[in-house]
């Protein structure tokens, strides 16, 4: 069993990898060829140097992603089969014999900083030498790395208590330990959702209250209309790290709040920005917020569930490079290694979130005026450097957003 288990992990980590490979290679060589001319529908409104710049900039985005998917990759194959994961426990063992609690969670923190380690390069090349040499990086190196502080310890804030109660519930509670540490995963996750926008959120950016007047009361009336309750209109300074623009709703229940980055405010005109509200009102009304809380849910039952059972079989550590069994390792191999068994359904997950952002086109058109949504898409396409023409077959594997010239066709159904 335990080599039945290598040989598949080993041969879906390289099918995985190679297909991660060719669907970049794909998309970048079909940007490339479509580069020399801006596509009819969009030929009034985006000038060539702009497609040209989105075609260049998309493709070294391309680049690095998959440079870092080969990097993760055979990190991930060092810290399994290659004995990785064996060597940190082995290490922390001997430094603390006992304490089992305590020292699973020094090796899962453990492992986790290796990786983030190899993931730092390619986070510093994304904003110092992409985002600059294209004009879309505002932070400074000290920001960066103040940032990835910050980050740090709100992480281990947040999540060193779920880990120990993970340990200890997987320790001492018995056969159904993984049923407890659904309810509390999901009462966690639930909490992140309330505190985030209000607790959260606000130790990165600064958020203001919306305060021109004439745009605040229309998209106060658009809310009305949509029946929609909100704590209230933000405006984040999203200008100080980067110049691409977005707006998105936060929060859940009484909580919720619209925040619009700046850069959006500043780009699109009030009729813009009110088609934009409305499309993120669609997934509200929608409830894809709600379906998509519900199907993490179900999403982590499942690999809960798989992991009770795992977490008995001694195949499940050896096949995977670890010599020693324990509770912790069980749930570090189960972290690290279930995203290569997941990958071939990310295609299923991109669809339906496709699905969705059609749902809340349709809505905006028929709340808002679907000729401004299109304008504002343009601006935003152009703006953000996106490219016009995706490789289909990536687009449909990755995107959670429809191509832009689909979108557009599809919303131009309902401009008069
Ligand atoms: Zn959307």
């Amino acid at each position: 069993m335990a080599s039945t288990l290598t040989t598949v992990f080993i041969a879906l980590l390289v099918i995985t990898t190679l297909t991660r490979v060719w669907l970049g290679r794909r998309h970048v060589s079909h940007i490339q060829s479509n580069r020399t001319q801006v596509p009819q529908a969009f030929a009034g409104s985006i000038s060539l140097d702009a497609h040209q710049k989105a075609a260049d900039y998309s493709t070294a985005k391309t680049r690095l992603v998959v440079s870092e998917s080969i990097a993760q990759a055979i990190l991930l194959a060092i810290l399994t089969i290659g004995g990785g994961l064996s060597w940190i426990d082995g290490a922390w063992r001997g430094l603390m014999a006992e304490h089992e609690i305590f020292r699973g969670a020094l090796v899962i923190l453990s492992a986790f900083l290796v990786s983030s380690l190899v993931e730092l390069p390619f986070d510093y090349y994304k904003s110092f030498v992409v985002d600059q040499k294209f004009g879309f990086n505002k932070m400074t190196r000290s920001m960066f790395f103040s940032d990835m502080v910050k980050h740090a310890i709100v992480g281990l804030l947040l999540g060193a208590p779920l880990l120990f109660a993970a340990l200890w519930l997987m320790q001492g509670s018995g056969e159904y330990w993984w049923l407890y540490l659904w309810v509390v995963w999901s009462v966690f996750n639930l909490l992140m959702l309330a505190i985030y926008p209000t607790f959260i959120a606000p130790l990165f950016n600064k958020f203001s209250p919306l305060t021109d007047q004439s745009l605040k009361s229309r998209i106060e009336a658009l809310l009305t209309k949509c029946g929609f309750k909100s704590q209230g209109l933000f405006v984040m300074d999203g200008s100080t790290r980067s110049s691409h623009g977005n707006a998105y709703f936060t929060g859940f229940g009484s909580s919720k709040r619209v925040v619009f980055f700046d850069t959006l405010l500043d780009r699109l005109d009030a009729n813009e920005i009110e088609a934009v509200l409305a499309h993120e009102l669609g997934h509200f009304k929608h409830h894809h917020v709600i379906k998509r809380i519900i199907l993490m849910f179900v999403i982590s039952f499942l690999g809960l569930a798989l992991l009770g059972w795992l977490k008995q079989q001694g195949w499940f550590y050896e096949g995977l490079g670890v010599t020693q069994a324990s509770d912790y390792m069980a749930l570090l191999l189960f972290l690290l290694v279930s995203p290569v068994f997941l990958f071939l359904l990310r295609p299923l997950l991109a669809s339906y979130s496709r699905k969705n952002e059609f749902e809340a086109d349709e809505y905006a058109a028929r709340n808002a005026d679907a000729k401004y949504l299109v304008e504002a898409l343009v601006k935003l396409y152009r703006d953000n450097a996106s490219t016009l023409t995706p490789d289909p077959l990536h687009s449909a594997f990755y995107d959670s957003h429809p191509p832009a010239s689909t979108r557009i066709s599809r919303l131009a159904r309902f401009t008069g």
